[in-house]
């Protein structure tokens, strides 16, 4: 990417919201200047691209890929194959690429278990004959193919190498402003980077603290806490003290605590881990008896709060299940046209 030539970007949207796509348009006038410097030659949430447009492009011709979302599907595991093999940069792009996000979340059930719920057991399922999606049907004019659904959420870079790291669920808009301008002026950190601070979203946040200890959690609805100190120390799970910075502390300053969408902090692989050991340095309690009952009555659910964005690139992973074998063999991944 030369001053005069215009740079090459792809983006893409696996298995997430799609948040991540609108918050590259939360970049707003800017995003002319985005035009302005790349050609963007695949987006397919709103330019009418094919897949079979990027098989045919050079291996490396793209200069850029900012890829959001989880791999969850064979689709997007053959997706993030191939857009790793024509970009010269890879960016995971937002939590759930990064860390495995909300999707990543279904790792504390196997494909079988979602399937029962989403299929079968939900109140508002109507499926008398117990129909299933399936990679491969029949029909008289030929085959039908469907994506696989894979038994567990992957991080991009648990599936393919990745170049830089850009978290947030989603990312702000600065900071993807602040990506495409390193990107453009060639100021990339180090490979393997996450572009962002190396700080905590405590240090972003203007609440005081005065290293006060509780003796109990509260879920957000149970009480209205004070807009100026400290919500840990209010005794709401607020994960601004292991998560990275980034965000501006948004949520900290209207009253909602942080919920670790950044992921952990440099130098910490595993964001659950890191608040556990952070929430025991606040709890007001020597007696591992009484430790144990502010946990379980404050915190009922231990994985959506410590791992809820973290679960995949976690040091657990997802849920053992049996002997702790795989349940299913995973199949290859496929191209979906
Ligand atoms: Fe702010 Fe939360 Fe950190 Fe307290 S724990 S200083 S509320 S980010």
């Amino acid at each position: 990417m030369s001053g005069e030539t215009k740079g090459k970007l792809a983006l893409y949207w696996a298995a997430s919201c799609g948040g991540c796509e609108i918050a590259v348009l939360a970049i707003n006038e800017k995003i002319l200047d985005v035009a302005a410097l790349f050609d963007i030659v695949f987006w397919p949430v709103a330019v009418d691209g094919k897949v079979r447009d990027v098989e045919k492009m050079p291996d490396g011709s793209i200069d850029v890929c900012l890829f959001n979302g989880a791999i969850r599907t064979s689709e997007q595991e053959y997706m993030a194959q191939l857009l790793r093999r024509k970009s010269k940069v890879l960016v995971a792009f937002g939590a759930c690429s990064h860390e495995g996000g909300i999707p990543g979340l279904a790792n504390a059930n196997n494909r079988r278990q979602i399937f029962e719920t989403a299929y079968h057991d939900t109140p508002s399922t109507d499926n008398a004959s117990g129909v299933e999606p399936q990679p491969k049907t029949e029909v008289p004019e030929g085959s039908l193919h469907l994506p696989v659904f894979y038994d567990t959420v992957r991080t991009l870079d648990q599936t393919v190498p990745v170049d830089y790291y850009l978290p947030g669920c989603p990312p702000e808009a600065d900071r993807i402003w602040d990506a495409i301008t390193a990107i453009v002026e060639k100021k990339l950190p180090p490979p393997g980077s996450v572009i962002g601070p190396e700080t905590t979203v405590c240090q972003e946040c203007p609440r005081v603290r005065n290293e006060k200890k509780i003796k109990k959690f509260y879920r957000t609805w149970e009480i209205m806490p004070d807009s100026e100190t400290c919500l840990l120390e209010q005794g709401l799970l607020c994960a601004g003290i292991a998560t990275r910075a980034g965000c501006g502390a948004k949520c900290p300053q209207v009253n909602s605590p942080c919920i670790g969408c950044y992921g952990p902090n440099v130098g910490v692989h595993d964001a659950g881990a890191r608040l556990m050991t952070a929430l025991a340095s606040v709890i007001d309690s020597n007696d591992p008896a009484e430790i144990d009952r502010i946990i379980r009555e404050g915190i009922p659910d231990p994985v959506g709060s410590f791992y809820r964005f973290g679960l995949a690139a976690s040091y657990l992973r997802r849920s053992k299940r049996g002997n702790g074998k795989a349940a299913e063999t995973e199949p290859t991944a496929q191209a979906v046209h």
